[in-house]
């Protein structure tokens, strides 16, 4: 976002809070802790910038949205009422069925007794999911009932998620190729931007532990004709209209996270942002002023507004720690970057790293994410993995197989 924002011709200086050692190569980065409002709220006093774009979870759940705007701020991003979407799943659900928009069957439970209850409509697998955030751990795939009422006394206890949740959803296990759609929604209006595939799995062919994500693509290929029209009626414009209806209007990104199913698309989550790592791919894709976009959302006008795209495709590889998603090491020298952005059509953004003099240095599970368009997904995948080629960190580890999906079918 800091990479897209800089790109602007309406802007003059990016200043990112916390931001991390690549993103301190185009933009000014304060210190800030993404817990504590009054310290946020008082660096954009200080900053007075022309627009605050609001990126994580943590910050729109508390509510920073509605205090910037309550000091006169243009502030981009969900109110903490709008970002319930996405902080509470048991509200999302509910409000899914409210306006009948297409998800999967659900129970939300504020204890074992209700768990007890709901669980014979279910059949397995049965996903259990803790209503909170809890940045993409908090979901489980259990294989029976008594293991979903275990995994429930789990999140209720907080021996699994380290923090008791308060309530519980289970739902029916969709099967269907997962697609991230993400659009801009100016409270009345909702624009779409390309789509993505996220590859969650650490291992190569989805296999192992669930991560932030490890890769991801987009490519117009992936939707079948008419289907983001479709997508938009049933899905996100009733999204908007029901958020509008209730009085609690969403602006800012809303991110569906999608399951195609036999019986259609039905929505699996919501973010409330943009998301890791498709971010990198779309923006890199988007041939629009993401500035003007996001202006344009803030004061109303998103009808008049709307996004051009480069045809063919982009790519995001994440470089991890060795380890992760589990322990790993920090501080660890990261070489190559400079060879690795020479590549035609890179841009190597940067997660977990950071800057101390001339070195950049691990700092984090997700490291980089070496990005690439091309014509094709074929193009834009081989340059991306030439440029990690030339990226080197002690016991960095990469998916090697990420498209996978698309580059089967179409085989
Ligand atoms: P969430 O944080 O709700 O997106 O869940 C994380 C991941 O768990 C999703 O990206 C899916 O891969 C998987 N998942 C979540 N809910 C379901 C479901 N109802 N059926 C199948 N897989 C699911």
């Amino acid at each position: 976002m800091a990479w897209a924002v800089a790109r602007s011709k309406k802007v003059t200086e990016v200043v990112c809070a916390p931001g991390n050692g690549g993103i301190a190569q185009i933009a000014r980065c304060m210190p800030v802790n993404l817990k504590d409002m009054d310290s946020m709220v008082g660096l954009a006093e200080a900053e007075q910038p022309g627009l605050i774009i609001v990126g994580p979870e943590l910050p729109l759940s508390l509510g920073i949205v509605d205090a910037l705007q309550e000091r006169g701020m243009r502030v981009f991003g969900p109110t903490r009422a709008a970002a319930m979407l996405e902080s509470s799943k048991g509200f999302a659900k509910q409000f899914l069925q409210r306006h009948n928009i297409p998800t999967g069957n659900f129970a939300v439970c504020s204890n074992i007794a209700e768990i007890e209850k709901a669980i014979d409509f279910f059949h397995a697998p049965i996903v259990v999911k803790a209503d909170g955030l809890a940045a993409g751990k908090g979901v489980i795939i259990s294989p029976s009932r008594h293991s979903a009422i275990e995994a429930a006394q789990g999140l209720f206890s907080g021996s699994l998620l380290g923090e008791a949740a308060e309530q519980v959803v289970l739902e029916e296990f969709l099967e269907g190729d997962e697609i991230s759609f993400l659009c801009l929604s100016d409270g009345k209006h909702a624009v779409p931007l390309v789509p993505a595939q996220d590859h969650k799995r650490i291992g190569e062919g989805d296999t192992g532990p669930n991560t932030g994500g490890m890769g991801v693509y987009s490519t117009d290929e992936m939707l079948e004709s008419g289907m983001t029209e479709w997508i938009m009626h049933h899905i996100v414009d009733a999204t908007i209209r029901g958020m509008a209806e209730e009085g609690t209007p969403f602006a800012g990104v809303l991110y569906c996270g999608l399951m195609m199913t036999a019986r259609g698309p039905q929505v699996l989550e919501f973010n409330a942002r943009f998301g890791d790592p498709e971010t990198q791919a779309l923006l890199m894709r988007l041939d629009s002023d993401l500035v003007e976009a996001l202006e344009a959302c803030v004061d109303g006008r998103l009808s008049e507004t709307e996004l051009r795209w480069a045809p063919g495709a982009a790519a995001c590889v994440v470089a991890s720690s060795a380890g992760y998603p589990g322990s790993y090491k920090t501080g660890l020298p990261i070489t190559g970057l400079a060879a690795a952005a020479k590549v035609p059509g890179v841009q190597v953004f940067h997660s977990g790293s950071t800057q101390l003099g001339e070195q950049t240095l691990t700092a984090g599970g997700r490291v980089l994410g070496v990005t690439a368009v091309g014509s094709s997904l074929e193009e834009a995948l081989s340059h991306a993995y030439q440029a990690l080629g030339e990226i080197h960190f002690e016991g960095m580890y990469f998916r090697r197989d990420i498209g996978h999906r698309l580059l089967k079918k179409k085989a």
